[in-house]
């Protein structure tokens, strides 16, 4: 009902995917309608703050990455952003000195116990919550995402690959106190041997190892231990799905169905949502339609 920031600043440090660069997080409260803010402090003489929208995520190559209008930027939001959606936060100042979130162990659960650690502090505005009205749908050739009226937040993600270690994998999931951080958080990000090794020669994936994420190569899943559950993959997918629709501003009442979706689908499917006000209102948790508000 009421926006919730958290009690106590919590911090945490790791290197990120893409970079290799270790960067130190401080998560901090905001105040109510501040929605989620990235601070770069390792940038001065331009504007560092990076607001978590849509209409900021720069590019989707490998991870949804945020840019503001002073070209300050920072990548690979979506799991610290998923764990945010799955603990209820709607304000939240992340501060970091680097410019990509920490990869940690390639999934949301650090962040989701950080959150933990930090505790909630319910604030005494009443959330908003975007609801869908008709139907958007995006495609990619095969790919396709889509949003229609439904009275929860319901997420249904579909996976097909040529792998044997991958295969088909659908997962059906609503989004309920406690669920997320029990049925999605752990699932940990998962990459192709060949496709790491063409990564780090173009200079990215500097931090990407067994330690954070699921390495396949051929119909092998190369990790010693294995995987922690035999949906991990399609998990995953949902869990950056979560992440990357918490760019909306707010939760979604709605009914998402994906497959094979990625980050830059995701974005596109909130940008239509966006540009075609007949699609969604606004509303507050407690009763009808609030004002619309473009995000
Ligand atoms: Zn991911």
């Amino acid at each position: 009902m009421f926006q919730t920031t958290i009690a106590r600043e919590v911090s945490c440090s790791g290197v990120g995917l893409h970079t290799g660069v270790n960067v130190a997080l401080l998560l901090k409260a905001a105040l109510p309608d501040q929605g989620v803010r990235f601070i770069r402090t390792d940038i001065v003489g331009r504007d560092n703050v990076v607001p978590a929208l849509a209409m900021n995520v720069a590019t989707t190559q490998l991870g949804t990455n945020l840019c503001n209008t002073d070209g300050v930027s920072v990548a690979t939001v979506e799991h610290l952003l998923a764990a945010c959606a799955g603990a209820g936060i709607d304000n939240l100042t992340v501060e970091l000195d680097g410019p990509e979130a920490p990869i940690l162990d390639g999934s949301s659960s650090p962040f989701s116990r950080l959150l933990s650690l930090a505790g909630s502090d319910i604030q005494t505005v009443t959330r908003r919550v975007l609801k869908i009205v008709r139907p958007v749908e995006v495609r990619d050739g095969v790919k396709w995402v889509r949003l229609s009226p439904c009275s929860e937040a319901r997420f249904r993600v579909e996976i097909d690959f040529k792998t044997r270690a991958i295969g088909r994998q659908s997962v059906d999931f609503t989004m309920t106190p406690g669920a997320f951080e029990r049925d999605v958080a752990f699932a940990r990000t998962f990459g192709f041997l060949e496709t790491v090794e063409a990564l780090r020669s173009r200079g990215l994936a500097r931090g990407g190892s067994m330690d954070n994420a699921i390495v396949i190569d051929g119909d092998q899943v190369l990790n010693p231990a294995g995987l922690q559950c035999p949906d991990e993959f399609v998990r995953h997918k949902l869990l950056d799905v979560i992440g990357d629709l918490f760019l909306a501003g707010g939760p979604i009442e709605g009914f998402y169905e994906g497959f094979q979706p990625g980050h830059d689908l995701n974005n596109r499917l909130l940008r239509a949502i966006f540009s075609d006000p007949s699609t969604f209102v606004w509303r507050t948790a407690t009763e009808g339609v609030a004002s619309s508000r473009t995000s």
